[in-house]
């Protein structure tokens, strides 16, 4: 069977493949996934890589993008991982360690998920970058039934507790998701932690206890914010010695006076007051949103009642709503209808407009997964 191929790769959206080795529980005797079904599917040659070459390509901001000068302070990413329970999302998003979707470390190098592997990156990037310059706030929710619950939430006491939270537009057309917690990380490690503690509380939480995880998407989002100067993205450190503007050193008190002033907690004031001094300096955010979808199984709604039931019907609809989404994107049609569930709306900014999009297809090798796969293998067909 063909491995890891490149399905797809086309305008902003990109659509990996990923085939998860044949595994104990698998039926020994199915046949793999064959590479002429496959073909059918990869227009733009297919290639046979490593797992870990994969991960490593797919885990920069900048593969995303079809655009060599990738600058990841000026795209929206958006890494997602899609396909049946069991053909490993959860093992491509988070990594080996994420048995019970409840905890994953750095140990393992070789086989590290995406979601510890990307901001690994984007740390990297950062460290490249002058002191004070770029901060990162990660947030983390699960959407179930068409809710948002915010992982990171605290109740008054300070103990965890996901809050039901809801997606906006706001008045620039963007999505946002108020009063949703942010919380500032300084590095990977601490962004791990900080992971770890939300996926812990989806066992805790009344609503999500009765939930499998493969029953719910999960979104990881980075902000990384900077400050730049008006339309002039990217001089403010680069052309310091011959420009009138800020110095490096100025920028830089600046930036941290007013990191300081920020609050990290759930409400996130703007800071009109800094901004006056320097009128042409501007904040800019870009995103880097980490998706691990509920399982994409096409389970009948016949003998299904009950919690199931509407289960199964919410992660039909807003999976086909992703379907949808990434087809209008795909076509260039000038209506994309991202409002049709809460998952497309809260990944609008980093799948739309600049942004891009990266699909892993996770697929599970063996002849009785095949109805499966080739479904998956048409959401990636669909989304280019
Ligand atoms: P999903 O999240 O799509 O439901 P999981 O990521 O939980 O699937 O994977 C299902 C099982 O297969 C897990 O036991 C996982 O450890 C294993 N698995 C998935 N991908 C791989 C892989 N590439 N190599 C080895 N084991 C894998
Ligand atoms: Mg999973």
């Amino acid at each position: 069977a063909l491995h890891n191929s490149l399905v797809e790769l086309r305008g902003n959206i990109r659509v990996h493949c990923r085939i998860r080795p044949l595994l104990p529980f698998d039926d020994a005797a199915g046949h793999s996934v064959s590479q002429d079904r496959q073909r059918n599917f990869s227009e733009k040659a297919a290639y046979a890589a490593d797992d870990e070459t994969v991960l490593v390509k797919c885990s920069r901001p900048g593969h995303a993008s079809v655009n060599k000068t990738f600058q990841f302070e000026r795209y929206n990413v958006c890494i997602m991982a899609y396909g049946q329970t069991g053909s490993g999302k959860t093992y491509t998003m988070l990594g080996p360690q994420s048995e019970g979707n409840l905890a994953f470390s750095i140990e393992e190098e070789s086989e590290l998920g995406i979601i510890p592997r990307a901001t690994q990156e984007v740390f990297r990037l950062i460290s490249e970058k002058p002191q004070g310059s770029y901060w990162v706030e990660v947030s983390v929710v699960e959407v179930y039934n068409n809710e948002i619950f915010d992982l990171l939430a605290k109740d008054s006491y300070g103990k965890a507790f996901g809050i039901k939270r809801d997606v906006v537009t706001t008045r620039e057309g963007k999505s946002d998701v108020p009063l949703l917690t942010h919380e500032t990380v300084k590095n990977a490690s601490e962004f791990l932690h900080l992971v770890n503690k939300g996926l812990q509380l989806r066992v805790t939480h009344p609503t999500l206890v009765h939930a499998h995880s493969s029953r719910s998407h999960l979104v990881v989002t980075l902000t990384i914010t900077t400050v730049v100067f008006g339309d002039n993205f990217g001089t403010l450190w680069e052309d310091e010695q011959t420009s009138q503007r800020l110095t490096k050193e100025s920028s830089c008190t600046f930036l941290q006076r007013m990191r300081d002033n920020k609050s990290t907690s759930s409400s996130r004031p703007s800071s009109p007051v800094q901004f006056e001094a320097t009128e042409k300096m501007k904040q800019v955010k870009t995103r880097l949103q980490l998706v691990d979808l509920a399982g994409s199984e096409c389970v009948g709604m016949s003998g299904v009642t009950g919690a199931a039931l509407r289960e199964t019907a919410f992660i039909n609809r807003s999976l086909s709503a992703l379907a949808d989404v990434l087809g209008a994107i795909a076509e260039q049609r000038a209506h994309v209808p991202y409002r049709n569930s809460k998952l497309t709306h809260l990944l609008q900014d980093s799948v739309g407009g600049d942004a891009k999009l990266l699909v892993m297809l996770c697929i599970s090798p063996g002849q009785k997964y095949l109805t499966e796969s080739m479904q998956s293998l048409g959401f990636g067909t669909r989304a280019r």
